[in-house]
């Protein structure tokens, strides 16, 4: 759990001086109105974020394209531009915007690349063992990632596996059966 390391983005050090009680501040956090940062003064509100049904059909077009043309390739090669991916699957904006959340979960991971212009924004993601045995149903994550400026603070609630995680909208079995290109 890293939110004993970082207090709403201010260092341990800062923290330690003022004597916050960090846990009992990320409770609050989280509540319908969230809370007053003791340190800067300013409303901190923690969310909450599903793993959502258009996340795992995003993680499931990845380990077919992994399966079509990556699992035979070095293990620094398995990239995948997922947007560009996403696109040729025809899913939908909501799929494409979104799938980038399946790190908190560590399902994928995102290839950091140095580019001539500074740039680590390529794109690029790999799928994670995890995110290939989620897949192949032999493990679960917990349903809701704790999230505070783009920084994860925990993975909480019930386990849900992949049949779960789509609910009714997609059935899991025609899904792996599509082809992708
Ligand atoms: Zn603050």
């Amino acid at each position: 759990m890293t939110a004993q390391l970082d207090l709403f983005g201010h260092s341990p050090a800062v923290r330690e001086t003022y004597g916050i009680h960090s846990a009992a501040l990320l409770e609050k956090a989280k509540g319908p109105g969230g809370c007053t940062c003791p340190l800067c003064g300013q409303n901190v509100k923690i969310y909450r974020r599903t793993i959502t049904a258009a996340m795992v059909v995003a993680l499931i077009k990845m380990y077919q394209a992994y399966c079509r043309y990556k699992w035979s390739t070095e293990d620094r090669d398995r990239s995948l531009h997922v947007e560009g991916l996403l696109k040729r699957c025809d899913c939908s904006s909501g799929t494409r915007g979104d799938f980038h959340k399946l790190r908190y979960w560590g399902l994928i991971e995102k290839v950091e690349e140095d580019r001539p212009d500074g740039s680590h924004r390529n794109g690029h993601y790999r799928l994670t063992p995890k995110g290939r045995q989620f897949i192949l149903e032999q493990t679960m994550v917990q349903k809701y990632a704790v999230i505070y400026n783009d920084t994860l603070y925990g993975i909480e609630g019930d386990y849900v596996g992949v049949r779960d995680a789509l609910k009714e909208k997609f059935n899991f079995d025609e899904l792996m059966k599509e082809e992708v290109l």
